[in-house]
Parts: structure tokens; C-alpha cells; sequence
């Protein structure tokens, strides 16, 4: 049977092996076992029920929660040959009509629905007149309370075991904690769900983090290492959108911006800019991304942190879906610290304490200077099979740690102690660096024995460390001013007991994306340029995004390899056979004529 799905692979999708784990998921289903999937964002989770659907006589239904996903992936998979289609209430009655005309007789492979139709009575009578083969529940976390995107209408999917008892019904979702997985299975009443759990580890994905000094600065020095390439900018507040926005277009920044502030045919009409690759950046709120499968965002921004490590990953996991490299950098401050613990006051007890303590992780991350991969994967119960990722800031070499960290830390916590516990983190760094600020010489804290200890350091410097050491525990803040007070750990660094690690930027400069000579090896970038421009317009032919055409994978292999043939456009990854009917010849004549005018051979490369 699997020789079948490498068939229809490689028939369908022009793909000659599975991603990791892909297999295993697909046999599960294949054996009509119950399952739970949880594969990392670009991990290929939709083609673990995509494949088997074309193998089972009857009709594959998936569960959906966003009208956009549904639609993205039923127009890709259209272009790939498969039939597909879904039902949602933006569908006009025609094609309504026509998709349920397809159920009945029976052409139909895959059907996308949401839970509420689904479960209506009306569509379950439409059901049990045909073959259901299997049931696909995708973003299954939706189910769980204990997730991060609770959905009410998932609830009621538990009694489809009972309404189709015979039907293997498998969740999938990228969320990984254990807890959500049990309750996934608990709540959509599973038998024995065979549970198939990949690594969280996104190897394509470059972490940086810095602390931020000036966020027009810092955001423009990671997109000038992306021109003219696909991007996401995260902002905390409304506000900070469109200002940003407004500075980087007048840059000359092809960006739009995105909010719930706005009206939804503003965001819809940039969302689909940014989809159709009509501009390369977004400037959004968290508002923006769920039912976003772009599969080729070159980076993604915070200009703030988020208040979560599952907030971060989720919207940072945006990026190189397609597994080619991209960046994800982040910069934060104390103050997003603050903010965040503000808007917590309020919460009942219970609650809050989990929202903070979740904070003090996801700050942690930024200050704690680790590798940032291992750092991901522990908070999500894994670890790192290696000793170096090669694609963090910390493991490049990017930061620099101090030697003297103990010694640097003790000052700083000594002073936080002569100043009472009664001043902020701004201040304190002040102090340290001896500033003649008119607030110091008033209060005296001149005079203080700690006063200058760290004057050879710049204020900023200073003012991170001290932020660091709020991360790692040693120091805390207190009230509604942020006051800093000694921990217990922090008592333990000034014993000389515990050892903190302090960090500031090395003076290498970031490097374009370091893991990425493998996938441009070979590339000629000016074929992959008129390949892109031919993608466009077909796409725009089509009305269809860029990425549902030709992966960026697809085209870098195209400029790799330059098939000559229809035959040789097929040893392609990610072209099959009904892209090569549409596409190939408009392909092969963009190669043939690159290749003539830039006196290049024609005939392949040795493979
Ligand atoms: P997820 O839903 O897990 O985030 P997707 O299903 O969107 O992941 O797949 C991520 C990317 O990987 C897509 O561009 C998809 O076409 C590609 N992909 C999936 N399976 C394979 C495979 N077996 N070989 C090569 N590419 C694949």
C-alpha cells in the first residue's frame, strides 16, 4: 500500500519522498487506526490526509476551522489534480449545489468543512447516503481548553465516533504540549489513537534576539538582508503598526498593514497584497496569521515580546514553511515585560499566576542567552540531539558572554541593594554608570559605593545586563513601577554560589541567513528571478497565490537543474504530472530563453 501513496505522491504533488514522520501517519490511517499528529508548522501535516484520501474509495472529510485555509488548501490542491472542494457559507448557491451534486456522485476526494456544518443535521443526512472513508480533524488543539485557540463548535466533534463508528477519525495539530494531546483524544472519543509526535525542532529557522534601541533601525537592517522576499513585522499595539508601517514604506518598503482596528475589507485587501506577493512586508498584530499557508515568508519580526513561548512559536513558526532557511528575530525591552505584567493585574488568582509565570519563561528566553532552538524545544518538552544548533544568534557566535558575569552581576546587585529595592531597572543602570543625571545628585546616590562601578559600559549595556538578570531570576520587579529587588537566586550570585550569564552583542554583524548556501547551491539567481516573474503572472492569470503555483523549492530547483524536457521537468520536486500538462511548457521556453540570451548550456548540469 505505501508503494501506492509514494504513486500518488510523486503522481500528484511531483514529490519522490516523505518529510519526517509523514509515512508513519499515512500507514496509520491507511490501517483505518484512530490517530493524533502533531508535526511542526511546515512539517507537511496536510498531505498526511491528502495522500491516503486518494488511495480510500470513499470521500476523505476534513474538519477546518478558517474559511482561508480551507480555500488555500483546496485551490492547491485543485492545481495539483485532486479532487477538492469545500463547503463554507461564502460559497454562492451554485457552486454549493454543485460540490453536493460532486458528494452524491461520489467524484469528490476530499470535502472541507467546518465543525458546524458538519454536524447539522442536514449535511449528516447528505453523509449517510454516501461513503465516508475518513475523517481528518485538522488544527485539532481548537478542541482543548488547554490550548491556545479554544473553539466551542470543535467541542461537539466528539460524537462523531458515534454517528460514523466504522470511520478512522485522526487529529492533527502543531501544538505540542502533552496535556493537549490527551485532551484531544479524550474529547473527540478516540479508540486507542496511535499518537505520532515529530520534533518541534524548525532546524530552517535562525533565531536572533536583541534587546531593543531603536526599532526603525533594527527592523530595517533584517529587511535590507531580504529584499524584494516575503515578511511578516509583529507589533504589541495598534498604534505601533501603522506608525511602523508608515516609516518603512516612506523607506521605500513595499508594506501594508494589518489590525483588528481596521475595517475587513482593509485588512482582507492587504492580507491578499501580502499573499499575491503584490508587497513583500506585513506590519501586523497577532491579529494576523492563523489560516495564513504562505509557504514562503523569508522572516518574521517581533518588535515586541510576545507574552508567551506558545505565542512565539506559533507566530515565528510562520516563517519558512517551505523548510528553506529564514530568520526569526525579536526584539524586546523591559518595558514589554512590564506592559504585560500590567494587563495581568486584573486577572483572577489562578489565572494569573500561569499568565505570569508563562511570561517569566518567554522572557527568560530573550535574556537568558542560550541557544534559542534547545531553549523552544525544552519549554515543549524535547531536547536538541545536538550540541550546536548553527542557527541561533547564541550558537553563531552573534553574542558575546562576558567572563566577568558573576562579577558584574554582583555589582549590579549590590547596588539594586543600596538603592533600597526602591528603583527601577532605567535608574539603577544610571547609577552604575555613574550618570551626573540632576534625580542622582538630588538624591545623593552619588555618593553611593556603587555609584560608577560599571561607568567603562555604556548606559544600554548596563540597563540589558540588568534586564538579563531579571530573566534569570535574580532580580525581580515589584509594583507598579517596576522596582527591582534581590532574589534569592540573586542572594546566591552575590555569595559568589550561583553563576548568572551576561550577554552583549559580539561585533560580527548578523550574516545573511548562514544556513543557506545548501539550498541556493547550484541556484542561478537570475534564472530563479525570471522563473519568479513567470510564476507571478501565471499566478495572477490564475487568481491564485504565488505559492500555490510553484513552491520557492520547486523554483530553485528549476534554476538549479534546468530541465530541458517535459520529461526532465518531472525530476522536479514539486511539480507532478497536471503542472507539468498546465505549466511546462511555459517553464521550459523561460528556461530555453534565459539560457540563450545568457549564453548558458542549455543541457542539463550533471545530476
Ligand atoms: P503544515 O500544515 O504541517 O504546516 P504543510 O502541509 O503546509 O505543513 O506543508 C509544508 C510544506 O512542505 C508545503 O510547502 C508542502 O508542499 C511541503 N511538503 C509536504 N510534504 C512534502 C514532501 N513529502 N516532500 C516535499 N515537500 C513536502
Amino acid at each position: 500500500m505505501i508503494q501506492d501513496v509514494r504513486a500518488v505522491l510523486s503522481r500528484h504533488w511531483g514529490y519522490d519522498d516523505f518529510l519526517p514522520l509523514q509515512k508513519q501517519a499515512i500507514e496509520s490511517v491507511i490501517r483505518g487506526r484512530d490517530a493524533i499528529v502533531v508535526l511542526p508548522t511546515g512539517g507537511g501535516k496536510s498531505l498526511c490526509f491528502q495522500a491516503p484520501a486518494l488511495l480510500f474509495s470513499g470521500l476523505t472529510i476534513v474538519v477546518s476551522p478558517l474559511i482561508a485555509l480551507m480555500k488555500d488548501q483546496v485551490d492547491a490542491l485543485t492545481e495539483c489534480g485532486v479532487p477538492a472542494a469545500r463547503i463554507d457559507s461564502t460559497l454562492p448557491p451554485e457552486e454549493c449545489k454543485d460540490v453536493v451534486g460532486h458528494i452524491r456522485a461520489g467524484t469528490l476526494k476530499l470535502l472541507y468543512v467546518a465543525p458546524e456544518r458538519l454536524l447539522s443535521e442536514g449535511f449528516l443526512a447528505l453523509l449517510r447516503r454516501v461513503e465516508v472513508s475518513f475523517i481528518a480533524v485538522d488544527e485539532a488543539h481548537c478542541v482543548s481548553m488547554w490550548g491556545h485557540d479554544f473553539r466551542p463548535e470543535y467541542r461537539q466533534l466528539g460524537t462523531l465516533k458515534d454517528r460514523f463508528p466504522k470511520v478512522p477519525v485522526a487529529a492533527y495539530t502543531a501544538t505540542a504540549t502533552a496535556k493537549v494531546r490527551d485532551d484531544i483524544g479524550e474529547q473527540l472519543h478516540l479508540d486507542r489513537p496511535e499518537m505520532i509526535v515529530g520534533s518541534f525542532d524548525r532546524p530552517n529557522l535562525v533565531y536572533r534576539v536583541h534587546a531593543r534601541t531603536d526599532r526603525i533601525r533594527q527592523t530595517c537592517e533584517v529587511l535590507d538582508r531580504h529584499r524584494g522576499e516575503s515578511g511578516i513585522i509583529y507589533c504589541i499595539r495598534r498604534k505601533d503598526v501603522e506608525s511602523l508601517c508608515a516609516e518603512l514604506v516612506a523607506k521605500g518598503h513595499k508594506a501594508a498593514p494589518y489590525h483588528a482596528g481596521m475595517s475587513a475589507e482593509g485588512r482582507k485587501a492587504n492580507q491578499d497584497a501580502f499573499i499575491t506577493d503584490k508587497i513583500d512586508t506585513i506590519v501586523a498584530t497577532i491579529a494576523f496569521g492563523m489560516g495564513i499557508d504562505k509557504s514562503n515568508v523569508r522572516y518574521v519580526v517581533h518588535t515586541g515580546m510576545p507574552k508567551t513561548l506558545e505565542h512565539y512559536q506559533q507566530e515565528s513558526g510562520r516563517a519558512g514553511r517551505d523548510g528553506l532557511e529564514a530568520e526569526c528575530c525579536l526584539f524586546y525591552s523591559g518595558g514589554d515585560f512590564g506592559v504585560w505584567k500590567g494587563l495581568m493585574r486584573d486577572m483572577e488568582p489562578q489565572a494569573r499566576q500561569i499568565a505570569v509565570e508563562k511570561l517569566g519563561e518567554m522572557y527568560n528566553y530573550c535574556t537568558g542567552g542560550f541557544c534559542r532552538h534547545r531553549t523552544l524545544l525544552r519549554y515543549f518538552g524535547q531536547d536538541l540531539n545536538k550540541a550546536d544548533c548553527a542557527a541561533c544568534d547564541v550558537c553563531l557566535s552573534e553574542v558575546d558572554c562576558m567572563e566577568d558575569s558573576l562579577v558584574i552581576a554582583q555589582k549590579i546587585l549590590s547596588c539594586i541593594l543600596r538603592l533600597g529595592e526602591r528603583y527601577g531597572a532605567g535608574y539603577t543602570a544610571l547609577v552604575l554608570v555613574g550618570s551626573q543625571d540632576q534625580r542622582i545628585l538630588e538624591n545623593h546616590h552619588d555618593a553611593l559605593t556603587t555609584y560608577g562601578l560599571l561607568s567603562e559600559h555604556p548606559k544600554r549595556t548596563v540597563h540589558d545586563w540588568i534586564e538579563q538578570l531579571v530573566g534569570q531570576g535574580c532580580a525581580c520587579k515589584a509594583g507598579e513601577f517596576n522596582v527591582l529587588a534581590v532574589t534569592d537566586k540573586g542572594r546566591r550570585v552575590l555569595k559568589g554560589i550561583e553563576q548568572p550569564r551576561l550577554l552583549r552583542p559580539a561585533k560580527r554583524p548578523p550574516q545573511k541567513t548562514p544556513i543557506s548556501a545548501d539550498s541556493w547551491e547550484g541556484v542561478d539567481r537570475g534564472l530563479f528571478e525570471a522563473l519568479r516573474r513567470l510564476r507571478a503572472k501565471l499566478a495572477a492569470d490564475r487568481k491564485v497565490p504565488a505559492y500555490i503555483i510553484f513552491g520557492d523549492k520547486a523554483l530553485r530547483d528549476m534554476a538549479r537543474q534546468r530541465p530541458r524536457t517535459s520529461e526532465e521537468l518531472l525530476q522536479i520536486n514539486g511539480i507532478g504530472e497536471k503542472k507539468r500538462r498546465q505549466y511546462g511548457k511555459a517553464v521550459l521556453a523561460t528556461i530555453r530563453e534565459y539560457c540563450l540570451a545568457d549564453g548558458l548550456e542549455i543541457d542539463p548540469p550533471v545530476r
